[in-house]
C-alpha cells in the first residue's frame, strides 16, 4: 500500500495547492494528515475546504486546530502564534471550527497510527525529538508504523536493540520492527528549505520518500500581511524557519 503523508498545512494554501498537485502524479491509496491544518497563515477556511475534499483516511487534530476551536488553552502558545489562533476564530463559522475540535489527537486503523506530538501523550502536544522521546512513543506503539508532525522538520525513528534516526529524503526502514516518522511540514517547513513538503510511505518496500514543492510564497506573504497577521509569519515562510 501507497500512503501519502501530509500535515502541519498551518492556513497555507498556496503551499496545499501545490503538495495537492504534486500528489495528482503519485499513485498513492491512502492519504493520512498529521494535524494543524490551520493556525500562522491568512487562509484557514481554504485549506479546511481542501482537506475536507480530499477526506484522509486518518485526521488528528493538532494544538492549532485544538486552540481555535477551544479545545485548549491560548497561554500554551507564543505571541505570534496566540494572534494569529485569535484571528482564525474570528474568520471561521461556527461548523469549521467545531470540525477542527472534532478530531482526536491520535488516531489508528490497526496497521498504522497517526499523532500530531507523541504517541505516548499525544494529547499533550509536545515534540518527539530526540531518540528518548521516540524510545517513549514506541512503548505505546501498537502499530509497525506512525506519522507524527508538529515540529516541521523531517526525521525517522527505527525501533531496534536501541532506538536510531534518520534524516534525509530516502529512508529505508530495513529490519526494523517499528517506525515512527515525520515527513515535515506542508504550510511552514522549518528546516531551511522552505518548499512545502509531504511524503509517500510504501508499507511493501518499507521505504520513506519525502517530497519537496516549491509554492508561490510571496502569495502566502502577501495574504498574511493583507490578515494584518503579523509580519514574522510571512518573513519565516521566505527562508524555511
Ligand atoms: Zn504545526
Amino acid at each position: 500500500m501507497r500512503y501519502a503523508i501530509l500535515g502541519d498545512i498551518h492556513s497555507n494554501v498556496e503551499a496545499l495547492e501545490a503538495v495537492l498537485d504534486a500528489l495528482d502524479g503519485e499513485r498513492v491509496s491512502t492519504v493520512l494528515c498529521t494535524g494543524d491544518i490551520v493556525g500562522y497563515g491568512a487562509a484557514p477556511r481554504e485549506c479546511i475546504r481542501l482537506v475536507r475534499e480530499l477526506s484522509p483516511h486518518l485526521l488528528v487534530g493538532g494544538n492549532h486546530d485544538w486552540a481555535a476551536a477551544g479545545r485548549l488553552e491560548l497561554e500554551y502558545f507564543n505571541p505570534y502564534a496566540r494572534e494569529a489562533i485569535e484571528w482564525t476564530r474570528s474568520v471561521l463559522d461556527p461548523t469549521e471550527l467545531a470540525w477542527l475540535g472534532a478530531h482526536p489527537a491520535l488516531a489508528t486503523d490497526g496497521s498504522v497510527t497517526v499523532a500530531h506530538g507523541t504517541i505516548h501523550d499525544p494529547e499533550a502536544f509536545d515534540y518527539l525529538q530526540s531518540a528518548y522521546d521516540a524510545h517513549l512513543s514506541f512503548a505505546h506503539l501498537k502499530t509497525p508504523y506512525a506519522f507524527v508532525g508538529h515540529s516541521h522538520v523531517p526525521v525517522t525513528f527505527r525501533s531496534g536493540a536501541a532506538v536510531t534516526y534518520v534524516l534525509g529524503d530516502l529512508v529505508e526502514l530495513g529490519d526494523a520492527a517499528q517506525a515512527v516518522m515525520n515527513v515535515g511540514s506542508v504550510g511552514q517547513p522549518r528546516d531551511e528549505d522552505p518548499r512545502a513538503a509531504y511524503g509517500v510511505f510504501d508499507d511493501d518496500a518499507r521505504v520513506l520518500r519525502i517530497e519537496r514543492v516549491p509554492y508561490d510564497v510571496e502569495a502566502a506573504v502577501a495574504r498574511i500581511r493583507r490578515a494584518r497577521l503579523p509580519e514574522f509569519l510571512g518573513d519565516r515562510l521566505r527562508i524555511g524557519r
